[in-house]
């Protein structure tokens, strides 16, 4: 048995590395996400307000752009994403890129090395995301890009602030990072991005695909009620996916 860690309340403002209960940042992630105005954080009203004022730097133009333009895009998105949702501390350990390297290829991986300034041990990632042109609608593409990067993002917090012990057990990042901790995060960024959040956008997060991930190594089933909070659908259905990788 592994000895119990011991962990101090999350402040968000003063988070360290591989140091945290994964259970707590989720809790944490949730009600800042729950906030909304006139009850924004300052960081959150910053980037809020931008977001409404400086329209052109979040929507692509009628004609086509190039990829470049994509990309100042999605920047653009990380950074407001992590405001509002992260308090900022993603950004700090991580930069975004649109990878041309595997075409379509459908593995969207958040890459990173140890080696952080003065070779001091330090976690740094990119979120590589991979550029597709099987989504030929630039909007429906910029659409399932913010998706995915929504999805690294959760991964990168949490591997980035997670005690490592904690992080292996199914309530914190699990075996395959969808750990129960990643569906609560990504559950409230989803909600806090959606209809009735902060921007009313609906982005796919590949929560269902996360859970079932999870579950095929032999976690637990959560109850009905969280796999519908997390999930959006019922067991059954979760079970039809389970059932549908085992052909
Ligand atoms: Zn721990
Ligand atoms: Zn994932």
């Amino acid at each position: 048995m592994n000895q119990k860690c011991t962990h101090k309340p999350i402040i968000l403002t003063n988070l360290h590395q591989s140091s945290h209960d994964p259970t707590l940042l989720a809790e944490a992630i949730t009600s800042i996400c729950l906030k909304r105005p006139p009850h924004l954080a300052p960081g959150q009203e910053t980037a809020l307000s931008k977001f409404t004022e400086e329209a052109g730097l979040y929507e692509l133009p009628d004609q086509r752009v190039d990829q470049y333009h994509e990309k100042s895009i999605i920047t653009a998105y990380f950074h407001l994403f992590d405001d509002l949702f992260f308090e900022g501390n993603v950004g700090k350990f991580c930069e975004v890129a649109l990878f041309k390297g595997f075409l379509d290829s459908k593995r969207t991986r958040a890459m990173f090395d140890t080696l952080g300034k003065d070779n001091q041990r330090e976690k740094r990632y990119e979120i590589r995301i991979h550029a597709t042109t099987k989504v030929a609608n630039q909007k429906k593409r910029l659409v399932h890009y913010l998706g995915t990067l929504l999805h690294e993002m959760v991964h990168v917090f949490l591997q980035l602030y997670a005690c490592e012990e904690c992080a292996r057990k199914t309530e914190g990042l699990g075996l395959t990072g969808h750990g129960w901790a990643w569906m609560e995060v990504a559950t409230a960024v989803k909600d806090a991005v959606g209809k009735k959040g902060l921007l009313g956008r609906d982005y796919p997060l590949g929560r269902l695909v996360g859970l079932v991930m999870e579950l095929r190594t032999g976690a637990k089933m959560p109850t009905e009620e969280k796999v519908r909070q997390w999930t959006g659908v019922g067991l059954k259905e979760v079970n039809n996916e389970l059932k549908r990788h085992k052909k």
